[in-house]
């Protein structure tokens, strides 16, 4: 006998599998989907591990295969456990990353009479267990569903159980319909052959059915089956033409499979391999040996940090490095950011690769994304681009990945379970299978950099913009300071210095980007006159301001204290500004520059699937002379006309309560930065802050990471954060605040017992305190962190009741 352990779709199942037993005749692999009893349930399973000796006494046999082949490669199985293990997510959750778009089904329970029934007492039964049977009876099935209706779900479950025990009835199962399939097309041909179809022709005119004598004839002269829908159009006749024709046998409807390609609705002109610069030849030829390498079959992981500014030409360093794998008969796979994932970046990969480049990322249909991961699987593509989860798609012979613009948040999941970060995962898969990773930004993450510069990932600079005009360089950067306006009298959004550049750009026939960075920018008080911010005084972190209650909270130690009246710094009384939105901004910017032409971008606006292409189209058209807008502008545009970039406030987002507040600011400005004089005109960027000699302001305006990270990095070691130590957030969340927090407080001791139990030093608990979003869908959350090490396996001895949520690794405010 064989068994296999089997990771079951049920959240009973957590992190663990179960053994099943092989029926002889079954084969079965390592990845393959199973269907395996469960309790009375019939369930998915996936297979991870095969072995001669069941892990428990007794086992139940597997059910039947869902697929033929397997659907994970035994890579993909190590990863999945991995992930599982790491962010302690139940284990199918890591499974179902790697699996078909719309596999998920259930199989739905139904109990009908025994073919051949017990004898039995009517007067045995209880009232309940008779209406069961009179129903089952009456309707020769009931699905188990309809039963917990009329008698709740514990009932059915005894009830069903007592009948099936004295064999008075018997489960069976039939599957949820499924979600996604092939798409077929219905196709005509003839029936019969040309010579009778052309008489047949004559003969239908004659009569008078002249729809029908040219559609025939035009099938008549196809090769091959024609889309129905095509001969229609082209006969301008109804479906009873069509009918008519199939009902006398002339014609015949075949259903043929078609593909849902995202890639259609561009045509796409092939571009080729630009000559290389020097920095980018020299970053390549590393990549180039470290896939030969690979192509060798040694399996040591190589993690390249490729960092370069906006503009250096990373781009075309990935594109040849694809390249190159492919000419090794290897494949790659590309991820950008979700907001990247526009149609210039897909278009700049699919013309390198004509035909060669899948798309998937989350807009898609699940008919486009079922057909997208069948053809992967199929080989038909040399490279996969696609935001987070294109990871997982099922790319054979994968020997390069690249994540582009690494630093971004989007890659961590942090909505649904696993909260995986796709850079830690891109880098356990290179462990787990000797390929080339590819990390590359102009802003690297503190934590990667820190990797670099530790020599676990190999560090490639590309320090210059290519520049294809001479002086066209990196552009200008000032920085203006908002309290020195406010002293000479300047009380509107724009600075003198921002006005004047405006107007100039403008009347130059220029184009203008003016960026908000709105991100909490709601939650904290601020002075309008001095810029001073409320802090914690135990925490240093700012104090976020809750409108229900008029007060400030520390989302660290759960401090509270009244909205002040007057600036505790400088006595103002305009004390609560709570930041401005894109709207107020679009209204004062039209009375301070009326005759010029305003675009608003955020995401009020572009609900749609398109409407971020066409607001960019129509920008990019000149249709409007200044594009107001949040985060998302920052994101690689390339906007030759405009010149001039005002950022509104830069520091919005520095007072966060979050370790990460000051590199979020510099990332983002520094990206705001890059886009202007991204052609020849050259370009202009105007900072506005109350904090000019804040280290991350000072380093984004002269474009100097390494300014930022030697300050980020120390200030990091300092306070004890990551990379230097590991976090993990807990967040329990309940209708009731005040049962969050004494959930919250019981979770700390559980802890804090275990931990001292242990004897385990240097791990550290910050909270209970309320999160930093405290409320959310009508339910209240408290939130612990622990900082520490090895986290996941201190955590997975802690039994974690329903209610809350474990993130290892967090990336932001939750
Ligand atoms: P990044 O990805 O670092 O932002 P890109 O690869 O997009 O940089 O390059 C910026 C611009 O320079 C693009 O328009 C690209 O076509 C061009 N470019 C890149 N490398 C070269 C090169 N070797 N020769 C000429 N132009 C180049
Ligand atoms: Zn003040
Ligand atoms: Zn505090």
């Amino acid at each position: 006998m064989r068994y296999a352990e089997v990771s079951v779709n049920s959240p009973v199942a957590q992190r663990r599998t179960f053994s099943y037993a092989i029926p002889s005749g079954l084969s079965i692999d390592v990845g393959q989907a199973v269907w395996v009893p469960f309790g009375d349930k019939l369930l998915q399973g996936v297979v991870l591990e095969l072995s001669r000796y069941a892990s428990v006494e007794e086992t139940r046999e597997i059910a039947g295969v869902i697929e033929p082949c397997p659907l994970l490669s035994p890579s993909q199985v190590m990863l999945a456990r991995w992930i599982s293990e790491h962010y302690l997510s139940p284990l199918f959750d890591a499974v179902a990353l790697m699996l078909p778009p719309g596999f998920e089904r259930k199989a739905i329970t139904f109990i009908s009479s025994r073919p051949t029934p017990h004898e039995y007492d009517m007067c045995s039964l209880s009232r309940e267990q008779r209406q069961v049977l009179e129903l089952v009876e009456r309707q020769g099935k009931v699905s188990l569903k309809e039963l917990e209706k009329i008698l709740g779900k514990k009932r059915t479950q005894a009830i069903v159980s007592q009948l099936v025990k004295r064999g008075l009835a018997v489960r069976s199962y039939e599957l949820e319909s499924v979600k996604a399939r092939p798409k077929v097309e219905p196709y005509l041909s003839l029936a019969v052959d040309a010579g009778e179809a052309q008489q047949e022709v004559a003969r239908l005119h004659k009569k008078g059915a002249n729809k029908q004598a040219v559609l025939l004839d035009l099938l008549a002269q196809q090769s091959k089956p024609m889309p129905l829908a095509e001969a229609r159009q082209r006969v301008n006749c109804g479906k009873a033409v069509v009918d008519t024709l199939v009902s006398k046998g002339l014609v015949t409807i075949q259903y043929i499979q078609v593909r849902r390609d995202p890639l259609s609705y561009q045509h796409i002109t092939p571009s080729y391999p630009l000559t290389l610069t020097a920095a980018q030849e020299s970053a390549l030829k590393s990549i180039k040996s470290s896939l030969l390498q690979v192509t060798k079959g040694y399996a040591s992981p190589s993690i390249f940090l490729l960092h370069g500014v906006t503009g250096s030409g990373k781009t075309e360093v990935y594109l040849q490095a694809l390249a190159e794998a492919v000419r090794l008969g290897k494949r790659g796979i590309v991820l950008v950011p979700e907001i990247a994932l526009t149609p210039q970046t897909i278009e700049r990969f699919a013309s390198r690769f004509p035909n060669r480049v899948a798309v998937l990322h989350s807009k898609l249909s699940l008919g486009e994304q079922f057909d997208e991961w069948q053809r992967i699987r199929d080989g038909e593509f040399d490279v996969v681009i696609g935001s987070r989860s294109a990871i997982f798609a099922p790319q054979p012979d994968l020997a390069l990945i690249v994540i582009d613009e690494e630093h971004e948040w989007t890659y961590k999941q942090h909505d649904k379970s696993p909260c995986y970060h796709t850079r830690n995962v891109a880098i356990k898969l290179a462990e787990l299978t000797g390929i080339v990773v590819i990390l590359g930004s102009a802003t690297p993450d503190v934590e990667t950099f820190y990797g670099a510069q530790q020599g676990d990932y190999r560090l490639l600079e590309l320090p210059e913009r290519v520049t294809p005009v001479e002086g066209s360089a990196l552009p200008q950067v000032e920085v203006v300071d908002l309290r020195q306006e406010l002293k000479a009298g300047n009380r509107s959004l724009f600075s003198h210095s921002l006005a004047q550049a405006v107007a100039k750009a403008v009347g130059g026939g220029e184009q203008v980007i003016l960026f908000l960075n709105r991100r909490g920018a709601a939650t904290f008080i601020q002075c309008r006159d001095c810029g001073f911010v409320l802090r914690c005084k135990r925490c240093e972190v700012a104090l976020t301001y809750h409108f229900t209650e008029n007060a400030l909270l520390c989302h660290r130690c759960n401090y509270r204290t009244s909205v002040p009246q007057i600036c505790p710094r400088c006595l103002s009384r305009r004390i609560k500004f709570l930041g401005i939105g894109t709207q107020k901004l679009e209204q004062e910017a039209s009375y301070t520059f009326p005759q010029t032409r305003l675009l608003r971008w955020d995401s009020d606006v572009t609900k749609g699937k398109h409407s971020h292409q066409e607001i960019l189209d129509k920008f990019r058209a000149h249709d409007a002379d200044i594009l107001i807008g949040t985060q998302m502008i920052a994101k690689g545009l390339d906007l030759p006309l405009v010149t001039l970039v005002g950022v509104i406030s830069a520091d919005t987002g520095l007072n966060l309560p979050d370790f990460r507040a000051g590199e979020r600011t510099f990332q983002l400005l520094s990206q705001v930065a890059g886009r202007a004089g991204r052609g020849i005109l050259g370009g202009r960027v105007i900072i506005q802050t109350y904090s000019p000699e804040h280290y991350a302001i000072q380093a984004a305006a002269s474009q100097d990471y390494a300014l930022f990270y030697d300050k980020e990095i120390a200030y990091r070691r300092q306070l004890h954060n990551p990379p230097f130590t590991q976090l993990a957030s807990l967040v329990y969340s309940h209708t009731n605040d005040a049962l969050c927090q004494r959930e919250t407080e019981r979770m700390k001791r559980c802890i804090i017992d275990e931990r001292d139990a242990q004897g385990i030093a240097g791990l550290s608990l910050i909270g209970p305190a309320p999160a930093f979003i405290h409320r959310l869908r009508g339910r209240f959350r408290w939130q612990l962190i622990l900082r520490g090490a090895e986290l996941s396996a201190f955590l997975s001895q802690i039994p974690i009741p329903q209610g809350w949520t474990v993130d290892i690794d967090p990336v932001g405010l939750t």
